[in-house]
């Protein structure tokens, strides 16, 4: 449901200037129709949860061109969910890539056979975020002074302006405020390129990594499509390729094996080891940052009570004390809980067991 930005145009080939502000779906296959005689393209603008499940019933492949890990987490639910031993068809290979910098991958997924998007998940891990502490106290980046101005200095001193990350006026104040504070820390490189993508948290899209990945992508799509040679995610075999650019040139192509525990895919409980003297609180915020649960938003239930709901705002309400309770107080050593968030149609299952 995206629409073109100015700053798009230097890394593909669909858009021209004059299509500025236009949908990319409706410019894309309106663009590709004009170029390959024949090929008929039906674009949807809009959220792919939208659409139900009769919808993605109707394709033989699903190919990814996603920017979120969100995204791909619920498309890769939806497939697998899709699945009816009884239905061949009901089994549709998810084609996915992805490109961060100079680096990328590409992979074939047979949802309930192969390992899906939701066993690869720590393989995304999201970047480490820097204590407030450090940013606080004893910046050692030029990255770590330019969040403090973002996060600290923004919020002591413009208060009443909402941070418009696109006005250059300020980007120039965050970054004069992040230039000062490195000054006094003696810590060199802050820009205002820096701090513009610390900022926006971007990270650089690589024109001809993206052709790489996508021209992969494209390959093995014809290949499950042709039956004209062996693809990626072939029953036993290799399913996962990765590109490194980072360091001169490397590929390398592997079997990313499915889990048992896989909350999706798997049947069983992941096994988590928690502090049981740590509170509820302290267990929902970790769930954001491991790398295999990447929940921001989790309901947490056991099978007989509710440890923690985020809504509706009565229940919240009702389980809120239980967030300054320690986990043994609420839980057994070894015992399962459900673990759901909003974003996903899953239910995650973790089985938790105590340090010893
Ligand atoms: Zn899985």
């Amino acid at each position: 449901m995206d629409t073109i930005d100015v700053s798009n145009l230097n890394r593909q080939f669909l858009f021209r200037a004059s299509d500025v502000g236009k949908y990319k779906a409706e410019v894309a296959a309106a663009f590709v129709e004009k170029r390959v005689k024949g090929v008929k393209i039906t674009p949807y603008c809009g959220k792919i949860q939208d659409k139900d499940d009769d919808y993605y019933m109707q394709f033989n492949i699903v190919v990814c061109g996603l920017d979120s890990v969100e995204a791909r987490r619920w498309i890769n639910a939806t497939l697998v969910g899709l699945v009816d031993p009884e239905i061949v068809d009901s089994l549709k290979p998810l084609v996915d890539g992805g490109t961060e910098g100079f680096k990328g991958q590409a992979k074939v997924i047979l949802p309930t056979i192969t390992s899906c998007i939701e066993c690869q998940l720590d393989m995304h891990a999201p970047r480490a975020a820097v204590p407030l502490c450090t940013l606080a106290t004893i910046p050692r980046q030029p990255q770590h002074c330019i969040e403090w101005a973002h996060i600290i200095a923004w919020e002591e001193e413009r208060k009443d302006i909402t941070l418009d990350t696109d006005d250059p006026e300020h980007i120039t104040w965050l970054y004069q405020k992040a230039l000062a504070r490195a000054q006094e820390f003696n810590i060199p490189g802050v820009t205002y390129s820096m701090t513009q993508g610390v900022v926006k948290n971007i990270i650089p899209a690589i024109a001809s990594t993206n052709a790489i990945v996508a021209a992969a992508c494209c390959n093995e799509a014809f290949k499950i499509a042709t039956g004209t040679n062996p693809f990626l995610g072939n029953p036993e075999s290799n399913n996962y390729m990765m590109y490194s650019g980072d360091d001169s040139i490397y590929t390398y192509t592997f079997e990313h094996q499915k889990k048992d525990d896989c909350p999706v895919c798997g049947n069983l409980a992941k096994e988590v080891e928690v502090d049981g003297n740590r509170t509820l609180q302290e267990f929902v915020e970790s769930l954001a940052e491991r790398p295999e649960a990447q929940l921001k938003k989790p309901t947490i239930r056991t099978e007989e009570k509710s440890l923690y709901y985020q809504s509706p705002p009565s229940l919240e309400k009702q389980t809120r004390p239980n967030l300054k309770k320690k986990l043994n107080e609420l839980v057994s050593d070894g015992e399962e809980i459900a673990v759901s968030d909003p974003a996903f149609q899953i239910d995650f299952k973790f089985k938790l067991v105590f340090k010893k």
